[in-house]
């Protein structure tokens, strides 16, 4: 039967992937091998999965193992592993495109890339994996059997748009890589990686930890011997090749803590990762007792894409007793905790344990409880004596640590001290809570802070002017999660925590205020009674209260939410998702000090029905809406009371 090869065109985003990579942005092409090492390793670990429900598929007479064949004279090199394998669909969703979400943007992104050295960093966001192949070779052969079918498929390409795919008998369950190598140039970093001693130093670097054994037959020259067993000295030379296993198979937690290289670390972490770039920091915990535990956990340099997408995949890997069990296993970490990456091994596991199981498996549930404690413990330790590491981290992942204080309120204490935010005391530097507390004016009764998009709306809206008048600092939130943030979290250490753009402000309260103080505020307000009465029914419709304020030096009025409102940011954010927003009406504050405000009490005063009064009241509405960052209700109109103010000016 004649083998039918049919021809595919990769999806538009590999191929212009596939260009960028082949087109060299990254210089370490050797870090091929540790991909291809890599997903042979995945691979054998899927099969062992598969094996819980069927363990039939594993013949214990054949080992589970990864094989390096080069081959000096035809220049190629062949990764085989005899793991799950792939179907003829699989091949074709797997290695002619690119199924995860966000590849668009990277893409879009990367051609957009400077140098290549930026490009590798967004590269490194995303892993090309498998494509790695091409940087070495020309042309790259898959052929692969899935572990419960009978016939292969063979995956062709030579990265020029195209690859082939046909039937293929193959003999044994897996995949085999084989890559028409490139002709070495040492200039563009490509050596000949035909050669057995230069194959045998990179998986010592790459990919020593690896839970299976990679394995590399070896010629070997053997002098005959004599009866003693000693080499004979005019002994024929016989060629004997036998495999040699070329890495130590040992975790790294298993292996004392000095013995192990930064350099083994850093590539563990690539390795479980799939991350391209160092990670930022690493913790290693140890519990011993009536349960063991260990973990190895690290911190990436980097924020993926996906971080704040609900269905992102994200997880630990599960050992037990150095066999890996699961793969991504959510029940280990807290979702706020969601950007960390690594292992736990625990010798309590039994190796079939099924994901429904671990869901309410009490000794999960512990050791989540232990890791959570340890990891903020360790993050408050690297605050405090790295602050430089710690503020990288910040950057990165800050923003979902917030999350944490509602997810977790039993670890408060514990995540408190962890967050930082923008503030009116510093333009540049981020503070913490016991920050502001230390700098807090005395008998300051609140913590206070402003919401909005960004730190320039913020710091010039007019909510501020009295605080910047009494030196009170104000904190600057601007994450969309800050809005959860402060329903969560009323105080901290006992002081509440207050906007400054919401409910009735009273400075004044900080200080002691005296009975003359009392009375005049209340002669203060009767007699704007009027305006603010008459402005009230002229824009019923769009704030639900006027009243004087006491947070304005400056501006003549802005607008305020009720003490428990969403804020205006917030409700901006919900009307972009699409999400019904609330309609909650704001309250219009006046500033009784501003001329504008005393000039217009004293024309209602003399002509209740002067036009002039309505004009200003619409102007009024504008400016507070404008300052807070959201848009107007009659763009056209408030443009035309603005150029008629404008022209009477001069
Ligand atoms: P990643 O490993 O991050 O998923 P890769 O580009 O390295 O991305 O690999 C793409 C996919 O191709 C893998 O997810 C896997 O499904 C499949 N694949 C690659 N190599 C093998 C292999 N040796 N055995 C089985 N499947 C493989
Ligand atoms: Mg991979």
């Amino acid at each position: 039967m004649a083998v039918k090869t049919e021809t595919y065109e990769f999806q538009a985003e590999t191929k212009q992937l596939l260009d960028i990579v082949i087109h060299s942005l990254y210089t370490d092409k050797e870090i091929f091998l540790r991909e291809l090492i890599s997903n042979a390793s995945d691979a054998l670990d899927r099969l062992r999965f598969e094996a819980v429900k069927k363990p039939e598929l594993l013949d214990p007479e054949e080992e589970l193992e990864i094989r390096l064949d080069p081959d000096s004279d035809s220049r190629t090199l062949t990764i085989s592993d005899n793991g799950v394998g792939m179907s003829r669909k699989e091949v074709i969703d797997n290695l002619g495109t690119i199924a995860k979400s966000g590849t668009r943007d990277v893409i879009a992104k990367m051609k957009r890339a400077k140098n290549s050295e930026q490009a590798a960093q967004l590269i490194g966001q995303f892993g090309v994996g498998f494509y790695s192949a091409f940087m070495v070779a020309d042309q790259v052969e898959v052929e692969t059997r899935r572990f419960d079918q009978k016939t292969g498929t063979r995956w062709v390409s030579q990265a020029d748009g195209t690859y082939t795919v046909e039937t293929a008998q193959r003999e044994q369950r897996g995949t085999s890589i084989t890559l028409h190598l490139k002709p070495a140039d040492s200039d563009e970093g490509l050596e000949d990686f035909s050669q057995s001693f230069l194959l045998e130093r990179l998986v010592k670097r790459y990919s020593d930890f690896v839970a299976y054994p990679i394995k590399m037959r070896q010629r070997r020259e053997v002098r005959e011997k004599d009866e003693e067993g000693k080499p004979k000295e005019a002994g024929k030379t016989e060629i004997v090749y036998e495999d040699k296993t070329l890495n130590s198979m040992k975790p790294l937690w298993a292996r004392p803590a000095d013995e192990v290289k930064e350099e083994e670390y850093n590539e563990f972490y690539k390795h479980i990762a799939h991350d391209w770039e160092d990670p930022l920091a690493r913790m290693t915990f140890r519990a011993e007792g009536v349960r063991e535990y260990q973990s190895l956990l690290y911190i990436p340099s980097r924020a993926p894409f996906d971080l704040f997408f609900p269905d992102a995949d994200y997880g630990l890997q599960l050992f037990a007793r150095r066999v890996n069990i699961m793969d991504a296993c959510r029940e280990l970490l807290p979702r706020y905790l969601r950007f960390l990456k690594g292992v736990v091994d625990s010798s309590d596991f039994p190796l079939n344990i099924s994901r429904q199981r671990l869901q309410n498996d009490r000794h999960v549930l512990q050791i989540r409880r232990w890791l959570t404690r340890k990891v903020l413990d360790e993050l408050g330790k690297m605050r405090r004596e790295k602050e430089e590491t710690y503020l990288k981290f910040y950057k990165q992942f800050g923003a979902i640590l917030k999350e944490g204080v509602g997810q977790d309120p039993d670890n408060r204490k514990r995540l408190l001290p962890l967050l930082m935010f923008e503030s009116s005391n510093d333009p540049e530097k981020l503070t913490t809570f016991d920050g502001y507390m230390e700098r807090m004016k005395e008998g300051q009764k609140a913590i206070y802070y402003l919401q909005g998009e960004s730190r320039a709306i913020v710091e010039n809206s007019p909510h501020l002017e009295s605080f910047r008048d009494k030196g009170i600092e104000v904190l600057f939130l601007t994450e969309p999660v800050d809005e959860l943030l402060v329903q969560q979290l009323t105080d901290v250490k006992d002081k509440p925590l207050k906007s400054a753009a919401k409910g009735e402000l009273d400075l004044a309260e900080e200080e002691e205020k005296d009975e003359e103080a009392k009375k005049q505020e209340e002669e203060e307000r009767s007699s704007f009674a009027d305006l603010t009465k008459f402005l009230q029914e002229k824009l019923e419709d769009k704030v639900r209260e006027v009243r004087l304020s006491k947070r304005l030096t400056e501006s003549p009025a802005c607008l305020v939410g009720g003490e428990h409102d969403p804020s205006p940011h917030f409700q901006r954010l919900m009307e972009k998702a699409q999400m019904a927003s609330p309609g909650i009406k704001p309250i219009l504050e006046l500033n009784p000090k501003h001329p504008v405000i005393t000039s217009l009490k004293d024309r209602l005063s003399k002509d209740k029905e002067d036009p002039v009064l309505t004009d200003y009241a619409d102007l009024l509405l504008g400016y507070g809406l404008l300052s807070q960052g959201s848009e107007l209700p009659d763009p056209a109109r408030f443009n035309k009371l603005l150029a008629d103010l404008m022209a009477k000016g001069l």
